[in-house]
């Protein structure tokens, strides 16, 4: 059973009456019920939570956390920010969608400004599976659209990825690496653009495969008790 921790800011739902009618129980919950099945267990944490409801207990229960924010990533305490960072060094996933290219999280694992280009239109968006032999792609065509989305674009502010695996293409023309994977010690990170909260991107069925595919791909297949520097004892004695 792989234990998925969905977070979500949860404050467009709460403020914005045409996102509340795209997602009235939050995105957080939208993505909890595509991934619920009888290999995935998930539990959600939002912005609002004791902690952000990233405690080290729950943390400890966490695979894959999946990160959604976008207006209040500054609201998140560096402490929160730096215990997921540990667990992600020890093993743990992190799924960080859409506007979450901004998060503390994703900016501090990776060590770049994550900044890129947008545009809010509903562009319509091409996109391409380059890698097709990646995991997270099995399941996806050549490529599929999404009728509305906002655009994202190059360049984008990131380490050079260790894999492309969707790229994205705009009616506007331009291009976007729309889905891209890193590894931080022993934790595996993937990136994903579509997600806007005012489109209704989660309920799409290519991207929650892209998601569930995500999920089992960035599963732990290591995690360490605990990051130490050792000394250690020879292995061979002169
Ligand atoms: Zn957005």
């Amino acid at each position: 059973m792989i234990r998925v921790t969905v977070w979500n800011e949860y404050y467009h739902e709460k403020t914005e009456e045409k996102v509340a009618k795209v997602y009235p129980n939050g995105i957080h919950n939208a993505i909890a019920d595509f991934l619920r099945c009888d290999d995935i267990s998930v539990r959600t944490a939002t912005l609002d939570d004791p902690e952000c409801g990233l405690t080290q207990a729950v943390l400890d229960e966490t695979d894959v956390l999946i990160w959604w924010g976008h207006l209040r990533h500054n609201d998140v305490p560096d402490e929160v920010v730096e215990r997921v960072k540990a667990e992600i060094h020890k093993g743990m996933g992190l799924i960080c969608l859409h506007s979450a290219h901004h998060s503390k999280i994703l900016r501090l694992i990776l060590g770049t400004t994550c900044n890129l280009s947008w545009r809010e239109d509903g562009d319509l968006e091409r996109i391409w599976t380059i890698n097709p032999a990646h995991p997270i792609a099995q399941g996806i065509g050549r490529y599929f659209e999404l009728p509305e989305v906002e655009t994202y674009a190059e360049p984008f502010g990131i380490p050079n990825p260790d894999e492309v695996v969707f790229m994205g293409w705009y009616e506007g023309g331009e291009l976007f690496r729309s889905g891209v994977t890193f590894h931080r010690e022993n934790g595996r990170i993937f990136y994903f653009q579509p997600g806007h909260e005012t489109f209704p991107i989660f309920y799409d069925a290519n991207v929650q495969t892209i998601i569930r595919n995500a999920v089992r791909w960035a599963a732990p297949v290591f995690r360490s008790p605990e990051l130490t520097c050792p000394q250690v004892t020879k292995v061979h004695n002169k």
